[in-house]
């Protein structure tokens, strides 16, 4: 059942003049579709919205925007709805869900896609793995493009040709205004600059355009290490990973062997450190590599070999469903000193199988964009670090949000300031400010210009200047 106050908020609203401007599906509250409709990826949140509309086009969106604004409703964007922190959702407010929106055309002669505002990375890589492209994005293909690319983006493929916002070269977005924008190099190049990192504080990107790159098979999958090993193993990673030509990419975790099929019994339930492949060069060169991390100390298992890019790209996703507790804390990180390994060593027993650390690198290409050109800011940061604490059972919530917190407190003095967005919980404006460190004051004018009443303020926020 909705609150009372959901409910009064919906009596005082002319709902049925919006629906009748609408291409798409309005769900008010009450019954299986509602209830459907305001489910959060997170099962640690839980909202109420007023209205969710389902947009089908660029002008359902206006219309959508048009609404809010005219009756003081707060918004909320839902791409692919892993927001980690909920901010796809408002309570008593308007959620733009844009999951019907997910047509994609690929131009293989120019290696570009061009891909609208609800599709999952899931439905990207079908389209563009037949012509032998990828784009950018992370590791778990059910995540929408939205959100990911905006916050930032970074995966397998981020060592070898940077971060998600490096390859976009287009956006259209709908404003707070109601109006349609192309944003792109020439055109808003303020605004294009601003979406490459700054979320969804700009406006409702309705379609992406991304360079593709050329991608075949590439030789991947997981390697663990006892748990034991984790100071000597991640000492040797610390120097090693930066190392490695940019095809070599590897992200550190620590983790606990699921119960699955997938792996062999006598290791289900171990905790365990390791490595998480993605060579992208040539096939036959990649054993050097490996053997490096054998001799390191060798692996209690390890299910590493040539793959279609499509695979990899999906083998995470079962771990991961809708609807677990969910409590994450990011960090960029530089370099990693002998004390911060024995930080590692401490907390790095997860609490739950699902839980787990990850250092994602985002050093090689990533690196050789400097930090003023996109609002992406910390260029130099070698891995961008995620603590996150997973669960179905709503009883372990304290158990795995202690864990994430004390693992990122004992850490967060040997972290840069601030972290990737899309690890974030609502942390406030310091953490923010610090994520964008000297582009935040140019973020602040180009949402002054595009959004001067901060009408996209559920998310995490940037305030307008002046
Ligand atoms: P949503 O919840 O739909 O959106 C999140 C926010 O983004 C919205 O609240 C809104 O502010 C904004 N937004 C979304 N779409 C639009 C739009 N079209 N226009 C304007 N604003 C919009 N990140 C990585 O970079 N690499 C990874 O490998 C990675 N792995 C992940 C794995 C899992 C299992 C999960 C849960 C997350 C992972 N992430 C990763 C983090 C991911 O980038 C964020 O969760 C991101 O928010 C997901 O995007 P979404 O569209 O699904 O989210």
């Amino acid at each position: 059942m909705p609150t009372i106050s959901t409910a009064l908020v919906l009596e005082a609203l002319p709902v049925d003049s919006l629906r009748k401007r609408l291409d798409g599906k309005l769900v008010e509250p009450g019954g299986a579709a509602y209830a459907e409709a305001r489910q959060s990826y997170n099962a640690m949140i839980e909202k109420w919205p007023a209205l969710i509309v389902y947009c089908t086009s660029a002008n359902d969106v206006a219309e959508a925007v048009n609404f809010a604004r005219e009756h003081d409703l707060e918004v909320a964007i839902r791409s692919g709805g892993h927001s980690g922190s909920g901010l796809c959702l408002v309570h008593e407010g308007l959620v733009i869900d844009l999951s019907p929106m997910n047509s994609i055309h690929v131009d293989p002669e120019r290696k570009r896609a061009r891909v609208q505002g609800g599709c999952t990375w899931a439905e990207v890589d079908e389209a563009t793995y037949p012509f032998g492209l990828a784009a950018v994005n992370g590791v778990v293909s059910s995540t929408g493009v939205g959100g990911l690319t905006l916050g930032g983006g970074h995966g397998y493929l981020t060592r070898k040709y940077g971060l998600t916002i490096d390859n976009l070269v287009a956006a259209d977005v709908v404003l707070a205004n109601g109006n349609h924008v192309h944003a792109n190099a020439e055109q808003h190049s303020d605004l294009f600059w601003a979406l490459r990192g700054g979320g969804g504080n700009f406006g409702v990107v309705t379609a992406f355009e991304f360079q593709l790159q050329p991608i075949d098979t590439v030789v991947g999958g997981p390697f663990f290490w006892p748990i034991d090993l984790l100071e000597e193993t991640l000492r040797w990673y610390r120097d090693w990973l930066p190392a490695m030509p940019d095809d070599v990419y590897a992200s550190y975790l620590t983790a606990e062997v699921p119960s699955s099929n997938l792996f062999p019994e006598e290791i289900h339930g171990e905790k365990v450190c390791g490595l998480y492949w993605c060579y992208v060069g040539e096939p036959d060169a990649f054993d050097k590599y490996i053997q490096q991390a054998r001799n390191v100390a060798p692996p209690i298992y390890e299910s590493v070999g040539p793959m279609p890019y499509l695979k990899l790209q999906r083998m995470l996703d079962w771990l991961y469903p809708p609807g677990d507790q969910w409590y994450w804390k990011g960090s960029f990180v530089k370099t990693l000193s002998d004390e911060a390994i024995r930080k590692h060593r401490r907390f790095g027993h997860v609490p739950t199988p699902q839980s787990a650390m990850h250092l994602y690198p985002i050093d090689g290409a990533a690196h050789r964009v400097q930090s003023d050109e996109t609002a992406w800011y910390h260029r130099d940061a070698t891995w961008s670090m995620a603590i996150m604490g997973v669960d179905p059972d709503p009883t372990n919530r304290a158990r795995i949000t202690r864990w994430a917190r004390n693992y990122w407190h004992a850490l967060a003095p040997h972290s840069a300031e601030g972290a990737y967005i899309n690890f974030m919980m609502e942390e406030g404006q310091e953490r923010i400010r610090a994520t964008y460190g000297d582009n935040y004051e140019r973020l602040q004018q180009v949402k002054a210009t595009y959004d001067p009443d901060n009408f996209f303020h559920v998310n995490q926020n940037i305030e307008p200047a002046g």
